[in-house]
């Protein structure tokens, strides 16, 4: 929280997008061998600064080391290898079904690099939002300028630092900065542009893309629901939850948002929030020690005036301190649909439970607002799944557990409507940042057979098409 982030001059961002462009169209991010390469540089930059990052994210977030490890160092080095050793494959021509008109000119799916593309990311997970969408222009063949967060100055200076030191710095380049910035970056023609952050400034980063009809994947956020069965495991659940809600002290895209949950549970589960509160933290000590900090003033100010204004009753923590930017887990009771917890993503370790009569009741909720971009559901009753499943629409549905679609290699990020579109992560990173080209190699002998379509079209061409 103490670090200062050297923003680019506004007047080299243009230069270093010629530049990027011109790295990328020397062509030699077309082998395979060299995205590897890059790929396998990627690697030893977190593998050689490990400590560097654990201390730029206590330094930008207060995030305990452990976590540092599990949710970014962890999972990007899973991420690294496994594009480091699928790139082959992905890039890999993809034949089409058997066409008997076409077959003798082979037709397939050649995988192009799109080009030359703009990754901004968000300040919650600057590693996994950041550097894995590279994972995908890399493997892809495109050079890249990434676009970290100003509000985590010192991963974002970090960034800065070493990626020209590890990767190509002609084709991946850094811009480091705020709104200013952003703006100029968006000003520019880019192949593709991946925006991870808010919903309101998605719409500006699509404003400016359509400028040059630009293809945008957008990873938002918004209120991601948890349904509770009562015959649940309760006890089970709230821990659960809890731990997905106070993970980066709750600013997470995929954080549980609120509960819905029946009334004759609500008691049951919040005496299972208090247990697993305990277990978390038995001293205040722990708490300080285990827990992020948010980011920065003006989002703790955000979440204090939402524990201010509240109709609700605070069951669970409550306190807050704002010389540290720390705010205690907290659980809301009684919170109804209208009240300001309920109006957009919380995005902080405050969780609301509101009273919902029945699962159907809980559905209409869901499906009464914006498509979320995760779904929790704690039953073990497989209709009550299915019910849940078949009836409502989010970026990811998880059954008895929260965050774990994160962390696998496989799954795309992905929202749908106004949690995000589009996606990366694995193989859908490598398309995303990919053309798929149709290609057909005609042979002159094939003339044969294709005559009767050149005219004149005489009545026994006709007959022969
Ligand atoms: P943020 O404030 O760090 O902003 C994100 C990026 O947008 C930054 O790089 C910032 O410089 C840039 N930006 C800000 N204002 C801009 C403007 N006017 N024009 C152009 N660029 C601008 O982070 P945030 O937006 O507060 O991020 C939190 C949101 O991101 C939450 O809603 C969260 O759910 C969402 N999120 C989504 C995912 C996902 O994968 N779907 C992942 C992480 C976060």
């Amino acid at each position: 929280m103490t670090s200062k982030l050297a923003y680019t001059p506004l007047e080299d961002i243009p230069r270093i997008y010629d530049a990027a462009r011109k790295g990328f169209k020397t062509g030699r991010a077309r082998p395979i061998a060299y995205r590897k390469e890059q790929l396998l540089q990627l690697g030893y930059m977190f593998q050689e600064n490990t400590e560097r990052f654990t201390e730029a994210l206590a330094s930008d977030l207060g995030r305990p080391i452990q976590e540092t490890f599990l949710l970014e160092l962890d999972p990007i080095a899973g991420f690294i290898k496994k594009g480091y050793q699928s790139v082959e494959k992905w890039a890999k021509p993809e034949g089409i079904p058997f066409d008997f008109n076409f077959f003798l000119a082979k037709p397939k799916i050649v995988k192009e690099p799109k080009g030359t593309v703009l990754i901004i990311g968000p300040f919650n997970f600057p590693i996994l939002c950041t550097i894995r969408p590279l994972i995908g222009a890399i493997a892809a063949g495109c050079a890249a300028v990434i676009k970290p967060s100003e509000l985590i100055p010192a991963t974002s200076s970090l960034f800065a630092e070493l990626i020209p030191q590890y990767l190509d710095s002609e084709l991946y380049k850094v811009v480091n900065g705020g709104v200013e910035e952003s703006t100029s970056l968006l000003e520019l023609q880019w192949d593709h542009i991946l925006y991870t952050g808010n919903g309101n400034v998605a719409k500006i980063v699509a404003a400016a893309a359509a400028k040059h009809l630009t293809p945008t994947t957008l990873e938002l956020g918004g209120k991601s629901p948890v349904i509770i069965d009562p015959k649940m495991d309760l006890a089970l659940a709230a821990r659960r939850i809890l731990w997905g809600k106070v993970t980066n002290a709750g600013q997470i895209c995929v954080s549980p948002d609120y509960v819905l949950c029946p009334p004759s549970a609500q008691e049951e589960l919040i005496a299972g929030f208090k247990a697993a509160y305990k277990e978390f933290y038995p001293t205040p000590d722990d708490m300080r020690t285990s827990m992020s900090r948010i980011v920065a003033p003006h989002h703790f100010d955000r979440l204090k005036k939402l524990l201010d204004s509240t109709s609700g009753n605070i069951v669970v923590g409550g306190k807050s301190d704002k010389a540290d930017l720390w705010i205690e887990p907290t659980v809301v009771k009684n919170v109804k649909a209208d009240d300001v917890l309920m109006q957009s993503e919380i995005f902080g370790p405050i969780l609301p439970i509101v009273p919902m009569e029945d699962l159907d009741s809980a559905i209409n909720f869901i499906n009464s607002r914006d498509h979320p971009l995760a779904l929790y559901v704690f039953t073990n009753d497989s209709q009550f799944k299915s019910k849940v499943v078949n009836n409502t629409l989010s970026g990811g549905v998880v059954i008895n557990d929260v965050l774990l679609q994160g962390a696998t290699a496989d799954f795309p990020i992905a929202g749908v409507g106004p949690s995000g579109n589009g996606g990366y992560g694995g193989k859908a990173g490598f398309d995303t940042f990919t053309h798929r080209r149709p290609y057909m190699d005609v042979p002159g002998w094939l003339d044969m057979l294709l005559k009767p379509r050149y005219a004149p079209y005489t009545p026994k061409k006709i007959r022969a098409l």
